[in-house]
This record gives structure tokens, C-alpha cells and sequence, in this order.
């Protein structure tokens, strides 16, 4: 990163993260390293490390970055796991995952987000998408989750379902866990599920607001 990007990233690392209690060593290390101004439309990169979520095209929005490292530091990921994030937007997300070792299968609905985050991540991530590499960037109503890839010791849902969908229960692995907004279009609540055997525990976190996910198991289009 240049040097202004760098200083930003540390500073929103600080005052956004730390100071509000994000304390994994790795989360934060990621959320230092990857250059989210490189995510953010051109009109709001000025304000690529500030406090908010920004919007992206098409009506959607990349998270402000507390909820981001909020959400991965839920998440719990270590490196080597398999992770399906649903709702891949800007990719940046997508990139926290990788630069924690995770190997991630990303599924978004809008094909214009997905090949705008492709050419950013192959050019951001080390482990560019592409033959062998550990991000696989798939164009899918993710409400279905991906069958061919599962189990998956993570799921990540980035968009707010009324329920959770039955895939992701089926397609985690045991023991895992899974991160998803919860409630209703205007707002939600994060919930943390974890898969042990047969049983599923619901843990309530922070409330949250997030964009609707779209598909055969989720909210219907506008
Ligand atoms: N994690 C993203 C932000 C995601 S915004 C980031 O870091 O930028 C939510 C995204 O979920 C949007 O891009 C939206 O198009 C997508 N989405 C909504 N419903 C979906 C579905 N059923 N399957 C896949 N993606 C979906």
C-alpha cells in the first residue's frame, strides 16, 4: 500500500477496531494489510477508511469496516479452512478471508459485482482467482449455498435473510459455524450458529442493518 493508504488503514484500525473491542491479532493484522480503498467505488475514495459503509453499484454496499471485522473475528477462521462467503459485493470481504489462509468459495448474484471484484482480487490477492488458487468467485443465488464444495467449516452470509436458508445448515461442517444477518428487509440481528452432531445453537450478537439476500431461499426481488 502507499504511504497514505497505510497510515489511513493503521489509524481505522485503531479508533474503528481496537478502541471497540475487535482484539484478534490476525483480523486486525488483515483488516491493516488489505487496501480496501481499492474496493470502493472511484467517487467515495476519499472516504474509503472512514466509519461507514459506502455504497456500491446497483444499489448495493460494501460494510463499513468495524462490521466487517466484526463479523470475522465472529467467524473465527483459521488458516487452512474452508470458508463460503454468500454476497461477495466489492470482494473486500472476500480478501480479509484470504489474507487470514482461509481457502474461500464466494458466491454473488449480480454478474457486473462479480467481475468488478474479480479483477480487483486477482489483482490485490496473493492467491489471485484462477486455476489452484483458494478463491473461488462463483455467479449463483448463494440462498442454495454450493453443494460441489461442502462441507464447509465457515459460512459467511453478508446479506440479511428472513431465515436461515436449509443449505447452509446442511453444507456446514461438523463442528462449524456460521455468521448471518437475521430479521427483517430494514433490520437485523447478527446471529452466530454452531453446528455440533446434530444439534444447532443460535448465539444473538450486535444488531446490524445489511442489504437483502436475493434468491429461492431468501427475500424475493423488489
Ligand atoms: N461482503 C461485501 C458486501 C456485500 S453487500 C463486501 O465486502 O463488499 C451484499 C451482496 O450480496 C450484494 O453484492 C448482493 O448482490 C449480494 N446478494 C444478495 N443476494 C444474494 C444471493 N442470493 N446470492 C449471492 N449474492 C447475493
Amino acid at each position: 500500500m502507499d504511504d497514505q493508504a497505510t497510515i489511513e488503514a493503521d489509524r481505522m484500525v485503531k479508533t474503528q477496531l481496537v478502541d471497540r473491542g475487535v482484539c484478534d491479532p490476525a483480523v486486525l493484522q488483515a483488516m491493516r494489510a488489505v487496501p480496501r480503498h481499492r474496493f470502493v467505488p472511484q467517487v467515495s475514495i476519499q472516504r474509503a477508511y472512514s466509519d461507514h459503509a459506502l455504497a456500491l453499484e446497483f444499489g448495493q454496499t460494501i460494510s463499513q469496516p468495524y462490521i466487517v471485522a466484526h463479523m470475522t473475528e465472529l467467524l473465527a477462521v483459521r488458516p487452512g479452512m474452508t470458508v463460503l462467503e454468500i454476497g461477495t459485493g466489492s470482494g473486500y470481504q472476500t480478501a480479509i478471508l484470504a489474507h487470514l489462509g482461509a481457502h474461500v468459495v464466494t458466491i454473488e448474484r449480480s454478474a457486473e459485482l462479480l467481475d468488478c471484484a474479480r479483477t480487483i482480487l486477482a489483482d490485490v490477492c496473493p492467491g489471485a482467482p484462477g486455476a489452484g488458487a483458494p478463491i473461488r468467485m462463483l455467479l449463483a443465488d448463494g440462498t442454495l449455498g454450493h453443494i460441489q464444495e461442502a462441507p464447509y467449516d465457515r459460512i459467511l452470509v453478508t446479506a440479511a435473510a428472513p431465515a436461515v436458508p436449509d443449505a447452509y445448515r446442511q453444507q456446514l461442517a461438523d463442528p462449524g459455524r456460521l455468521v448471518i444477518p437475521l430479521g427483517d428487509r430494514d433490520s437485523q440481528i447478527l446471529a452466530v450458529i454452531d453446528k455440533l452432531g446434530d444439534h444447532f445453537t443460535r448465539t444473538d450478537d450486535i444488531a446490524c442493518r445489511f442489504v437483502p439476500l436475493v434468491g429461492e431461499d431468501g427475500w424475493s426481488p423488489d
